[in-house]
């Protein structure tokens, strides 16, 4: 992946001079997570070096924008904020009309319900903003356990992960069950080596858990940015309360077929609707892992049903010549 810098060095134009004083105010800009006005990136600037003009900054602004470093937002107030577009996951907005603070999440409800809206009337969408306006938890109590946000991408990573955990979670609990109760030894076979998979993944995501937890010690308790309802128990779930219902070796792999595509179909949806960040790797890896899960068990499938017509093919004939005798 490209550093920050790299990304910003591809975006000047070509036979343009490299110049400190740009340098200087993307790198302040981008250090941001919040959402600046001009006059707060001025101020920002001039407070570590007078020497550079408003003029330049507005400049240096206006370029950001155009190379989709920053993006404009408005929120209004009758100006225009600025948010870093580079590696920012889409979002929506709180926004406290006391503090003019704003605060940023993701929800996979709201993103299938716009699907659903603009699917039905053919409508092709450029851009779709949903701003929620009120008063944030310290202006309104005048204390928050809530109010310092972190980083978007790292709180997106966080959650991005949470889901992905969660769904291996709860897949390792449907291979381990469904190794328990198939009787087919082949199935079973299957079954097992799906549950191993599962196991070192998850250990594989713990560990980008915890390093990321190392960059940020209270990113456990800081609030959620990505709210997926439907994953949020794990998507193979269903697939162990069916099974708990006792089912046999042809329904067992029809489950967990079920169970991996959905899982894939979602993990390939958001991770690809995603700006590039850590987020959008982590389920688009995701995605890969749960279609060779998928595509092993359909195999297999195919291969039980096999078994079982040359099964009654032998069987049916032997039945024949009893009778014949
Ligand atoms: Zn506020
Ligand atoms: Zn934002």
């Amino acid at each position: 992946m490209d550093s920050p810098a790299d990304f910003v060095e591809s975006r000047r134009p070509a036979g343009s001079k490299r110049s400190g004083k740009r340098d200087f105010i993307v790198d302040t800009f981008l250090a941001q997570t919040g959402h600046l006005t001009a006059d707060d990136l001025v101020a920002l600037i001039r407070k570590a070096d007078s020497r550079i003009s408003r003029a330049t900054i507005y400049r240096t602004l206006q370029w950001m924008v155009d190379a989709k470093i920053a993006q404009k937002v408005d929120f209004g107030e009758g100006r225009s904020r600025y948010e870093r577009a580079y590696r920012h996951p889409r979002h929506f907005h709180l926004i406290c009309e006391a503090c003019h603070r704003s605060f940023e999440f993701l929800s996979s409800d709201i993103e299938s319900m716009l699907d659903e809206v603009v699917e039905s009337r053919g409508f092709e969408v450029h851009k779709a903003t949903i701003q929620v306006h009120g008063t944030c938890e310290r202006c309104r109590t005048g204390s928050s356990t809530r109010d310092d946000e972190g980083s978007t991408e790292r709180l997106f990573a966080r959650d991005a992960l949470r889901v992905a955990i969660a769904t291996e979670k709860s897949g390792l609990a449907f291979y381990t069950r469904a190794a328990r109760i198939v009787r087919d030894a082949r199935g079973k076979q299957v079954f097992l080596k799906l549950a191993d998979e599962e196991k070192t993944h998850l250990a594989t995501l713990q560990k980008r858990y915890d390093e990321l937890l190392a960059e940020d010690p209270q990113l456990d308790s800081r609030p959620a940015f990505l709210f997926f309802k439907g994953a949020a128990n794990g998507i193979f779930a269903s697939g162990v309360e069916e099974l708990a219902a006792g089912v046999d070796d042809r329904k067992a792999l029809l489950i967990g077929i079920r169970c991996e595509r959905g899982s894939h179909k979602f993990f390939k949806k958001y991770g690809d609707r995603f700006e590039d960040s850590e987020g959008k790797r982590i389920f688009l890896e995701f995605a890969d892992e749960e279609k060779q899960h998928m595509d092993l068990l359909v195999a297999e499938f195919k291969a039980l049903n096999a078994r079982i017509v040359s099964a009654r093919k032998r069987r049916p004939s032997q039945a024949r010549s009893t009778q014949a005798r």
